[in-house]
């Protein structure tokens, strides 16, 4: 890698576009529920369009319970979870810290308003142009897990606060991180002496155990591994002062099942164990939460614009074809290994908004592009459906607008916000 000079001292390029929200600019969240908003928005004459609802209620409830179950861990939202303009404005207002892996990410927290020490850019292979414009932001802390990233870092920014992100066992998660990031425990004393001898100031360690991680064990571990590195820190003289932990906590009603509270109890007993507060009254611990905050808070209603009936021996099997699918919202399927499950709002333009009982027709639920592989539902059974009826699913606020396409001429669904808890309003 060769850094010039003129790139050390150059100029910051041009903004990049913003980044992917369907939030329509100056968007407001209204009072009412979910099931309000959605019936409302559904129940309209001539209602088409897939839509989203978002609860900011939620998003604040679920940091209450992160600041009653895990209070000496600061979370820094992770913003490539869900990018969503309220979202972070809310986060923001309720003193979270902020999870960037990229200069428009940064930037969209420091729009906000957010102080640069509550950003940590978590990314530990970073384009020189976006260290730059850290460094002119004086966002200081970021994170490397290779020797050439130190030597960046030195001449990019060598005020920079570094964190060295470490491999942890990622086994049981659903997307797992460590085949691209993080040192392997073999190598990070030689990182250690590399940051020594290039004179970047290492301050942390952070570690990802995977997202959508299903074990409530594998903080556990983490925190060990990283106890590791800061001893090995300290017997070079260096005093580490940052420990982060991470994403990979569990939304509400997540489908693996692992509860928050299980996971929170597992990391508070490992951080007692291996910092416990007194001897480790300088370290500052955070962590890097996205699907935690705002999975729940995002349902999403779509449209069934037309549908298939398939005589079969054993009654008709339905294809229905609706307004998002798996190039849009619907996405998380393929990246974010989910399996969404729908509810009925409507059939037959009647209000019903009840889980398919079993005891439906054969039904498969398909996304609105020309591909094959848009299917959303494969199997599954639904009572009989019309088009124009509704059906809503979820849980869709993580890695799901954030990653979707207009392929094919579909556009990415709009969202109605409430706040449930006032939280804005
Ligand atoms: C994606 C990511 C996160 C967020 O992970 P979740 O499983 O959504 O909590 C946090 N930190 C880093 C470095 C990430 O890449």
């Amino acid at each position: 890698m060769q850094i010039t000079a003129a790139e050390t001292a150059g100029q910051l390029a041009p903004l990049p576009a913003k980044l992917r929200t369907c939030a329509a600019p100056g968007a407001r969240a209204s009072a009412g529920t979910v099931r309000e908003a959605l019936c409302a928005a559904a129940l309209q004459a001539d209602a088409e369009d897939a839509f989203f609802v978002a609860d900011l209620g939620e998003v604040q409830r679920q940091y209450a319970q992160w600041a009653q179950l895990l209070p000496r861990v600061q979370p820094f939202f992770a913003v490539k979870c869900n990018p969503d303009p309220l979202v972070v404005k809310l986060l923001a207002r309720l003193g979270a810290g902020f999870d960037c892996a990229s200069r428009a990410e940064l930037q969209q927290a420091l729009d906000e308003g957010v102080a640069p020490h509550n950003i940590i850019y978590a990314h530990p292979c970073k384009p020189a142009s976006h260290v730059r414009f850290a460094r002119a932001s004086g966002v200081a802390m970021m994170t490397f897990d290779n020797a050439d990233e130190l030597a960046k870092m030195r001449a990019l920014y060598p005020g920079a606060r570094a964190v060295l992100r470490i491999l942890a066992d990622d086994s049981g998660a659903l997307c797992q991180l460590g085949r691209k990031f993080g040192a392997a425990p073999e190598s990070t004393l030689g990182l250690l002496q590399t940051a020594q001898r290039l004179g970047v100031a290492v301050v942390g360690v952070s570690f990802h155990v995977g997202s959508g991680s299903q074990s409530a064990d594998a903080f556990a571990d983490a925190v060990l591994r990283a106890r590791r590195v800061f001893d090995q820190a300290a017997a070079l003289g260096m005093r580490l002062t940052l420990l982060d932990v991470g994403g990979g906590f569990p939304g509400r009603g997540d489908q693996s099942g692992l509860a928050f509270a299980d996971v929170a109890a597992a990391l508070r007993a490992a951080l007692d164990q291996h910092f416990p507060p007194a001897a480790a009254a300088h370290v500052r611990i955070i962590a890097e939460p996205g699907r935690y905050f705002v999975a729940s808070a995002f349902s999403l209603a779509v449209n069934v614009v037309a549908r298939r009936v398939e005589p079969r021996a054993d009654g008709p099997a339905f294809m229905y074809y609706v307004n998002d699918g798996v190039y849009g919202s619907f996405n998380c399927i393929v990246f974010d290994h989910q399996r969404p499950v729908p509810r009925v709002l409507t059939c037959r333009g009647r209000l019903v908004d009840a889980s398919p009982a079993a005891a439906g027709f054969e039904s498969s639920v398909w996304g609105p592009t020309c591909d094959s592989i848009d299917c959303i539902v494969p199997d599954g059974r639904l009572p009989e459906l019309h088009v124009g009826d509704w059906l809503v699913f979820d849980a869709m606020g993580a890695y799901t607008i954030c990653a979707a396409s207009r392929f094919n001429g579909f556009k990415i669904s709009d969202i109605v916000y409430v706040d449930t808890e006032r939280a804005l309003l």
